[in-house]
């Protein structure tokens, strides 16, 4: 019975997508999701919804699973984009507001020093949503074959349905062009538990929430002759379409960042939340 109600729920939420016929996988469109209503900051209504096992606390100022263990969100307070790179709490991860889409205004926000929206990342707060050790985060990856865009599979996280998200991504480009199709031959990788290129802080990839499409491709500002807060424009060949299918299903695309990362996509559904729900405010 349980199961049916379930079923009949899924239904009728036509933000749930089945992402793959093969595999019993509803996705989640974070582009057609409604609205949290509430009356907490929209930081915190973005979590919430994105992570519903997420408890706030009490006085609305931490965060945690259990009810035990609290993480404290942070405070309102006038942080640099730079400080935010090495020092974020979890609300400063909201510092800049993500740019979804790919008109020419959301694509040219980058040319800001510094405008680098899902770069900040709280380490604590990426523990209590993901893993704390990369023996956790091995036990939880599977492979996703990039069926009908090429041969290739990538290896993420299946927690919080990441390899669901990644699957309706794929399934969502089925019929695309060439051009498409080339971004998706050879990827960087998924999964591999490292430091980010030049610092002591944990890459998305090591909690299995990002993938590097073709690096080639993509273009990496530490790979240019690019200086940190000074780079300029850059050759991206990742096609409209394919930052707008990972967007609807929760990843946002490094491209968008003045230190670019074009090959990279990383599972970030709170910030495209984020972004409506500030866009709804305005
Ligand atoms: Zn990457």
């Amino acid at each position: 019975m349980y199961h049916l109600l379930l079923a009949l729920w899924i239904a009728g939420c036509s933000w749930l997508v089945a992402a793959s016929a093969a595999a019993a996988c509803a996705a989640v469109d974070f582009a057609a999701m409604p609205l949290p209503q509430s009356d907490h900051r929209p930081e915190v209504q973005a979590l919430l919804a994105t992570y519903p096992d997420l408890i706030l606390s009490q006085d609305g100022n931490a965060v945690s699973r259990d009810g035990k263990d609290w993480l404290p969100l942070g405070e309102d307070r006038e942080i640099t984009a730079k400080q935010a790179l090495v020092d974020a709490a979890p609300l400063d991860q909201f510092l800049q507001a993500y740019p979804l889409g790919t008109s020419p205004a959301s694509l040219a926000e980058r040319r800001t020093p510094y405008f680098d929206p899902g770069r900040f990342r709280n380490a604590k707060l990426f523990e209590m949503l993901w893993f704390s050790s990369e023996a956790e985060a091995r036990a939880s990856l599977v492979g996703v074959p990039f069926t009908g865009l090429s041969g290739a599979t990538v290896t993420v996280t299946s927690h919080r349905g990441v390899d669901c998200q990644l699957r309706a991504v794929i399934a969502g480009l089925q019929g695309a062009s060439e051009n498409v199709r080339a971004v998706f031959s050879a990827p960087g990788g998924g999964f591999n538990w490292r430091r980010i290129s030049g610092t002591d802080r944990l890459s998305a990839h090591s909690y299995g929430i990002a993938i590097d499409l073709d690096p080639e491709l993509g273009g990496y500002w530490r790979w240019s002759w690019a200086v940190e807060g000074r780079v300029g424009d850059y050759d991206n060949r990742i096609p409209p379409e394919v930052i707008d299918a990972f967007e609807t299903y929760g990843f946002i695309w490094g491209g968008k960042w003045h230190h670019f990362d074009g090959m990279h996509f990383e599972y970030r559904p709170e910030l495209i939340l984020h972004s409506r729900i500030s866009a709804r405010m305005r």
